[in-house]
């Protein structure tokens, strides 16, 4: 048994410092509490940024993972496996789209939909190939390959990594009219969080999913809706561009999807558009490996039986009534959605995050004045109301 310093120093020691963790090592879970190894015990609130929506190690989840750990871990598409139809079947009905495509990380899930869109652009709308555009947002935070950060704004995530992918166009986020104005024929799509996550937590202006809604359809482009962290009842509802009522062309889902046991990620759209593929056009060995589709459909299973969009949005608001109650003049704003909330701070949030940490609060700044809290949704109201007591402690100081 190492101790978390001597865990921490091997890590720093051999790994590339891409990321900075927290100083804690998590050695055991259980729902929303996770041990170091020197026994001492958090709440966790950042929940993996919503991957942990069932909370960690859901013994249902384990069990499906287990059973299929004994069968068949592994096909590639080369050949079919048990399970990936019937994954299929569930995702189809959950989104009440025709058809999905499975990939791996939620990075992957978009580069599948911007591939999807340049596709469809290309054999159904028409545009030349090597011409589609594909409008983004400034704040947007879709992953990390070449593609995706040619688009973002972070200059932390792009300084460096030149040359760019061309074909992306950015426009303020929330912004209805600079969609429209931005809209060319060689325009295939836009892409967007319904609620930004890393860019600490921004809810956009009611209406506006509506509006981008009516404007793709209007001017024949493709509404891509990046629901990797907010998908799977995080904000209170299954999805969050449902709160406007608003379906999106195509759903890129990932996180959650894979019950926080398997790496799991998919787009769903009708088969006017993810009936382009034909074999050989797109792929990945792991894409749909049967150990994933086991934790994928018993997470879909029970994000609908037991109501989570119902506890996300009641246990949300229990918990950002909490944090409203907190006397800080440094607080700038308490804003978010179901279970998704970001405390904003005038000054850095740092300090603040170490506070929540010393108090048995796991949770992690974003863009140095926002800290994110995104508790696994079974967590207990006990459980809720003794974290809330920490949080309240550490950001009174
Ligand atoms: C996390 C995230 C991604 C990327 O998912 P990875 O599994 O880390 O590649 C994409 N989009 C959004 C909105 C995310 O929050």
């Amino acid at each position: 048994m190492y101790t978390s310093k001597e865990i921490i120093e091997k890590t720093n020691r051999y790994g590339a410092h891409n990321y900075a963790p927290k100083p804690v090592v998590i050695a055991k879970a259980e729902g929303a509490v996770v041990t170091d190894p020197e026994g001492k015990q958090y709440y966790d609130m950042l929940s993996a940024y919503s991957a942990h929506n069932f909370g960690h190690r859901h013994p249902e989840i384990l069990a499906a993972a287990k059973e299929q750990l004994d069968k068949c871990t592994l096909t590639s598409r080369a050949f079919h496996c048990e399970n990936l139809g019937e994954f299929y079947e569930s995702l189809s009905r959950l989104t009440g789209k025709d058809m999905i495509l499975p990939m791996n990380t939620g990075a992957e899930a978009v580069e599948t939909a911007l591939k999807t869109a340049r596709l469809w652009g290309n054999r159904i709308k028409g545009v030349e190939n090597g011409r589609q555009q594909i409008i983004t947002c400034a704040g947007n935070f879709h992953g990390r390959t070449i593609a995706i950060i040619s688009f973002s704004t972070d200059p932390l995530a792009r300084d460096g990594y030149g040359p760019y992918c061309p074909g992306f166009v950015t426009i303020p986020y929330g912004d209805a009219k600079a969609l429209r104005d931005a809209i060319t024929p060689d325009t295939v799509a836009f892409l967007a969080e319904p609620i930004q996550g890393e860019a600490g937590i921004i809810v956009p202006p009611d209406g506006w999913l509506k509006e981008v809604r009516e404007i793709c359809t209007e001017n024949n482009i493709l509404f891509l809706a990046d629901e990797v962290q907010t998908g799977f009842a995080r904000t209170g509802d299954m999805f969050a561009c449902w709160h406007e009522d608003v379906i999106p062309d195509i759903y890129i889902m990932g996180k959650a999807l894979g019950g926080g046991v398997m790496p799991l990620s998919a787009i769903a759209a009708n088969e006017d558009i993810l009936g382009l593929y034909t074999p050989g056009s797109h792929g990945s060995t792991f894409g749909g490996n049967p150990l994933a589709c086991a934790c994928g459909i018993k997470a879909i299973e029970i994000v609908q039986r037991d109501d989570y969009p119902k506890i996300a949005r009641e246990k949300g608001k229990h918990f950002m009534d909490g944090l409203k109650k907190i006397n800080n003049p440094e607080i700038k704003e308490i804003r978010g959605r179901g279970m998704m909330v970001g405390v904003e701070f005038y000054s850095d949030a740092f300090d603040y995050v170490k506070a929540c940490i010393h108090e048995g609060v796991l949770c992690k700044e974003t863009h140095d004045h926002t800290i994110r809290f995104a508790p696994p949704i079974p967590i207990s109201y006990e459980q809720l109301d003794d974290a809330l007591e920490r949080i309240t402690r550490a950001l009174s100081k």
